[in-house]
């Protein structure tokens, strides 16, 4: 389980983050929907240790996070800009994760196959990512992110550089592999079509608020304000 407390963050005198209060179930799938600049990437980096908060607390489990540093919290991570690493193959860029936590050979062996396998992408090994497709480089981030079998998975708009066809194929590959592992996922977007199809429950930010979290349904049918029922109702 993922629980944020009382989170604050400020950036000199902006106040970016305000007052979350959070709690996501372990296997639960939930998205954080705003507009641009509401501070869905800030909180996403809080949880992932890439930004300190300002005040309040962040568990992971039991135990309080914020004094982790971030490789050591067991946390996946998938970001719009895929980032792997271009001087390795597919396969070294998925084992990276196994060879930083120094994860004996045939252990990391047998991780990697199964994290290629799960993205099926099994036969792309051996290419390095400028060989591959704008979906496959986004598949293999994928696979990386949760080859060590973490705890949580956080992606930030992972399908925004996707065109739309491929957006609608990764968005029900992302799905199958949340449920097959049965992984705890917080997910980033500003698309509202995106958050309704894919998540258990939306949380809905404005202005560095939660200003509502619930279901699709719940959202939909009983917007909590007219900013919920115009940013929710609203259609790409
Ligand atoms: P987008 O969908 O455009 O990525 P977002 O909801 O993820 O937006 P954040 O990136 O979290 O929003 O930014 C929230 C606010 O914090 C914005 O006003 C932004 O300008 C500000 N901000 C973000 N990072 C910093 C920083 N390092 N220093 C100062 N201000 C920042």
């Amino acid at each position: 389980s993922l629980e944020m407390k009382k989170i604050q963050k400020w950036y000199g005198g902006l106040h970016v983050v305000r007052d979350f209060d959070l709690y996501v179930d372990p296997g639960e799938f939930v998205t954080f929907l705003g507009p641009s600049g509401s501070g869905k990437t800030t909180a996403l980096k809080m949880i992932a240790g890439f930004e300190q908060p300002t005040g309040g607390d962040i568990m992971l489990g039991s135990r309080s996070i914020v004094d982790v540093p971030p490789y050591e919290r067991g946390i996946g991570m998938v970001f719009q800009n895929y980032a792997l690493f271009p001087h390795m193959t597919v396969a070294e860029n998925v084992a990276f994760p196994l060879k930083v936590r120094s994860v004996a050979k045939a252990e990391t062996e047998q991780k990697v196959r199964r994290a290629l396998d799960l993205v099926k992408m099994g036969e792309y090994r051996d290419r390095f990512p400028n060989q591959l497709s704008g979906g496959q480089q986004q598949r293999i981030a994928l696979a990386r992110a949760i080859v060590f079998d973490p705890s949580l998975l956080l992606m930030d708009e992972p399908l925004g550089a996707l065109d739309r066809n491929l957006r609608e194929h990764m968005k029900i590959e992302i799905m199958r592999i949340q449920k097959e592992l049965n992984m705890t996922v917080v997910f980033v977007t500003h698309d509202q079509d995106e958050a309704l199809v894919m998540s258990d429950r939306i949380a809905v930010i404005n202005e560095g608020r939660l200003v509502q979290v619930a279901d699709s349904n719940n959202l939909y049918y009983n917007p909590k304000n007219r900013f919920v029922a115009s940013f929710v109702g609203e259609s790409n």
